[in-house]
């Protein structure tokens, strides 16, 4: 007799041909190894998720089998976990029986694996198969009520992970309340949904509160964080995580990256590498990406191009790493080599891409291959342009001069210009001293009446600037009707290996009586250099952080005094800003460069910008 009693499976991968898969049933029937419906439910399992053709004759012979439900849940539950979920449905609707608890509980299982699938095409419908995700979710949830069965704990856990799945906090929410006592799985699941959701503080007093945590609930609690921007945070976790012992993997270590490249933390992120290396970790594409995108978002561009060289897998999150790597580090003729590389590798670009390769382009003064890599984005490939990348046109001619150029393309947009491509133009209008076109530009900001907390900000600066207060208080009105919130200045400086933050005027830090101190000697040193604070020049400063007084404590001014102070002499300084630097800031930080002969490099929002010996690689267009 075959010894397949147990797990009829470990024959069956080797019965391609479905006259076998007969012969095999038939000497299985005939020898009565069937005869007990457990058994015939394991052989149907195993038929169901060993191969298509293995299900189909599965599915054929089931209405002959003597009808058990044992059987048909086997077989729900096989489809459930399979390469295609949404069999379970229709085996669900042709059940012969009742379903009891177990068959809801798979059906939401299959459910949940649909939503998976769908939220990593980031789409509604799941990926090749055309059907939506959440339409087959709430009929899951619809079935388990109406059979009775929505009250079971397996059933309620599986509904809050297919929530959590689908990326519905409510839902999830919903029926995590209904939950007398959740288990690990099901908790770990509205902490995902929680986190990603992002509602890291709830999300993190459930995490607090659990008895145990395995790994998927550190990993969702981290990529929350970083979700939010709330970098040092996810630093933090991660720290207690090692601690903890938790299995680290490469979701982890993907999150950590991305937060060391958001606070520019890159003796952190070299751990990461060393850490990667030493346990001898498979280096993925996906993690492979996220080195690429560390390191060069840390500045570290060389390192970033020797990690990419050496990936033997590369896909276009990769390239377009890469090639926004070499474009905010202002290195355009490399991003263009590279970006033309990419496409000789037969990897379409993304818009993304696109973005950073404009970017580029504007940064080096290639105005025609800029143009030309703009014009080929739709009909070459297929890309629709989005608002910023005619943005990025904007200042393509803008830096180049080309102001009228500029306008031209403004106006042969086919869509309504928004405040990003306004917002170029009044920069460049300020860089070329265009006193008329930058008014033009401005009213144009006023009358988009934009969402956008920096267009904002500056255009309240501007009626202050002219001592209109009226102005000034209706823009604050408008900003509060409209919910505009601005987002919080910061500025990171690592030293040791610990990443220090500065919010704008913030006094919080321990050594702040140094930094103080520090402050007024550099003013005092730069004022023997002829510096005065900029505070007028407001009209055609595009300001993101308000200046209420407090410009000599914008939040990189004090990272900039803790780096002289915690840093010893002839070693560079490196400080990450969230937000644009302003006018004031930069002419401050390029006098500080000379007098105290310091290298500093400052990530802002866009790009980097090495201040040497008084000059910024910038050439003070950013
Ligand atoms: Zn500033
Ligand atoms: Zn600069």
């Amino acid at each position: 007799m075959l010894p397949l009693l147990r797990d009829p499976a470990t024959l069956l991968p080797s019965l391609a041909a479905a006259s076998q898969l007969r012969a095999l049933h038939a000497h299985l029937l005939v020898s009565g190894c069937l005869a007990s419906p457990s058994h015939h439910a394991a052989f149907l399992a195993s038929l169901a998720s060993s191969s298509p053709t293995h299900l189909s004759y599965a599915r054929l012979i089931l209405p002959k089998c003597p009808a058990t439900l044992l059987a048909h849940n086997a077989l729900l539950r096989s489809l459930a976990r399979g390469p295609r979920p949404h069999l379970a449905f229709s085996a669900f609707r042709d059940l012969p029986l009742p379903p009891d608890h177990y068959s809801l509980t798979f059906l939401v299982r299959a459910a949940t694996a649909l939503a998976t699938a769908a939220a990593a095409a980031a789409r509604p419908v799941s990926p090749e198969l055309g059907l939506d995700a959440r339409l087959l979710a709430v009929s899951a949830h619809g079935a388990a009520v109406g059979q009775g069965h929505a009250v079971d704990p397996h059933v309620q856990s599986g509904v809050v992970s297919m929530y959590a799945a689908l990326g519905d906090v409510t839902a999830a929410r919903a029926a995590f309340a209904e939950i007398a006592s959740p288990d690990v799985v099901c908790v770990t699941a509205m902490v995902g949904a929680l986190a990603a959701g992002g509602d890291v503080d709830a999300a993190r007093d459930l995490f607090d509160g659990m008895p145990r945590r395995d790994h998927v609930a550190w990993n969702a609690m981290i990529a929350g964080y970083v979700h939010v921007g709330r970098s040092r945070e996810a630093l933090r976790l991660f720290d207690e995580m090692l601690k903890a012992g938790a299995a680290v993997g490469e979701a982890t270590l993907v999150s950590v990256l991305t937060a060391c490249a958001q606070m520019g933390a890159l003796e952190r992120g070299k751990w990461v590498h060393w850490y990667v290396r030493s346990r001898g970790m498979r280096v993925s594409v996906t993690l492979g990406t996220a080195f690429v995108d560390m390191y060069s978002k840390c500045g570290a561009v060389a390192t970033a191009m020797e990690v990419f060289e050496n990936m033997s897998e590369r896909n276009v999150y990769t390239w377009t790493s890469a090639v926004s790597g070499l474009a905010m580090n202002g290195m355009g003729m490399e991003c263009l080599e590279l970006f033309k590389r990419m496409q000789s590798a037969g990897i379409q670009p993304n818009g993304v891409t696109f973005v950073a390769v404009l970017r580029g382009c504007s940064m080096a003064g290639l105005v025609e291959e800029g143009r030309a890599c703009f014009d080929s984005m739709k009909c070459k490939h297929g890309v629709d342009p989005w608002f910023e990348h005619y943005g990025c046109m904007v200042d393509l001619y803008g830096r180049a001069g080309r102001l009228d150029d500029a306008v031209n393309f403004i106006n042969a947009m086919p869509v309504q210009p928004h405040e990003g491509v306004w917002g170029a133009l009044l920069n460049a209008s300020r860089i070329h001293n265009n006193i008329e076109l930058g008014k033009y530009a401005m009213d144009k900001l006023v009358a988009i009446e934009s969402k956008n907390d920096a267009a904002h900000v500056l255009l309240s600066n501007i009626y202050a600037e002219s001592q209109d207060w009226k102005g000034v208080s209706r823009t604050r009105g408008v900003m509060k009707a409209k919910g505009v919130k601005k987002v919080p200045g910061w500025s990171a400086i690592e030293v040791d290996g610990k990443v220090h933050e500065f919010f704008v005027g913030g006094k919080s830090h321990p050594r702040y009586k140094e930094i103080e101190m520090m402050l007024a000697e550099m003013i005092r040193r730069l004022r023997l250099h002829g510096y005065a604070a900029n505070t007028k020049e407001v009209l055609f400063d595009i300001e993101e952080e308000e200046k209420e007084g407090a410009i000599s404590l914008h939040s990189e001014k004090l990272a900039l005094a803790f780096g002289l102070i915690a840093l010893p002499e002839g070693v560079e300084i490196r400080i990450v800003k969230n937000l644009r630097v302003c006018k004031d800031c930069h002419d401050y930080t390029k006098l500080i460069s000379k007098v105290f002969n310091r290298e500093i490099v400052m990530r802002d929002r866009n790009r980097f910008h090495h201040f040497k010996n008084g000059a910024c690689s910038c050439k003070d267009y950013w």
